[in-house]
């Protein structure tokens, strides 16, 4: 197998046939007779699901696996790559956003020596300012308190070796961070620009809680940073908590004048308990994932597919 494509999908009727159209022009263009589609179905809620029987009928390069339920993005796009097949792998959405025309210079490139190539966006049309700012402010913040270096202005649209595969099933973790994970894999990786298109039809399956979450499964998969700020800020509070100690019990014993202020009282122990809170609540993020791992559960519960071991 030479190239396998992956597409997850939740609530793509409207823009399967044309995904599947534009992705047979790709193949012919570049030339390339062994190849599969990979359609992840998330737990659609519309036709999706009977789109793909009836294509996989029709077209033995048609693979689709079927979740058992909505499982998200990137789990779906790690299941297709793990039961991938290629000696190259690309990961696409089936909105139409990612250009498939964009596969054969991704495929060239890679040809040309890498392991990874990701499509970095030169322009995003269609996406909202919040969306927009919202990932600006988190790529800006994750780079600067991971290790792992993650490219600017990419998704997970790009191509990988199968050997990036392997190592990518190696990774047990619940919570995929996937073009976190691709970069902390290493060996050598490139880019080829692109403008992102607006979604063809339907609407985004990104919910906000979706996406925070998704934000929150990089941060704490690829940096410890939060939990050495509740360090911080607990040295700091108690710094300050032990200079009001001294102050109060000096006031009490030498200037013979206890403290009447319940002002000062009130602050320092909504101060403190507000920031008690905080750091719980950041480690409690991290905990609650840990128990997640230690759960040890399968990552993905597959209901049918026609790809066979
Ligand atoms: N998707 C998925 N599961 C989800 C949400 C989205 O498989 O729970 C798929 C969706 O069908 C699309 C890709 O992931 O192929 C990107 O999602 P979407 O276009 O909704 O996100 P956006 O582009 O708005 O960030
Ligand atoms: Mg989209």
């Amino acid at each position: 197998m030479d190239l396998s494509v992956v597409i997850p999908v939740y609530n793509e009727e409207a823009n399967l046939p044309l995904m599947y159209n534009r992705l047979n022009a790709v193949m012919t263009d570049m030339g390339i007779t062994n190849y599969e589609y990979i359609f992840v179905n998330d737990g659609s809620v519309d036709a999706s699901l009977s789109w793909l029987l009836e294509h996989a009928e029709k077209d033995e390069h048609v693979k689709y696996i079927n979740f058992s339920r909505n499982f998200g993005h990137q789990i779906a796009v790690y299941a297709g790559a793990d039961k991938s097949k290629g000696k190259a792998v690309v990961f696409i959405d089936g909105d139409l956003q990612d250009p498939p025309e964009l596969i054969k210079e991704l495929y060239t490139k890679f040809n040309t020596g890498y392991d990874v190539v990701y499509a970095k966006r030169r322009e995003r049309k269609g996406e909202s300012k919040f969306k927009l700012l919202t990932a600006k402010w988190f790529y800006k913040i994750i780079a600067r308190i991971s290790s792992v270096e993650i490219p600017l202005n990419t998704g997970d649209f790009r191509i990988i070796s199968n050997r990036v595969v392997h190592y990518l099933r190696q990774m047990p973790e619940q919570e995929k961070f996937l073009r976190g994970q691709i970069s902390w894999i290493g060996f050598k990786q490139s880019f080829v620009e692109y403008d992102r298109d607006e979604r063809n039809a339907g609407e985004t399956g990104y919910t906000f809680k979706k996406m925070f979450s998704f934000a929150m499964d990089g941060i704490t998969s690829f940096s410890t940073f939060p939990l050495k700020v509740a360090t911080a800020a607990g040295f700091v509070v108690s710094f300050i908590a032990l200079v009001v100690i001294i102050y109060a019990l000096y006031s009490y014993y030498f200037l013979e004048r206890t403290v009447t202020g319940w002002t000062s009282l009130i602050i320092s122990v909504l101060f403190l308990g507000g920031v008690q809170l905080l750091t719980i609540g950041v480690i409690g993020e991290y905990i609650g994932r840990i128990n997640n791992n230690v759960k040890n559960r399968p990552v993905y519960i597959i209901q049918d597919t026609n790809i066979k071991e």
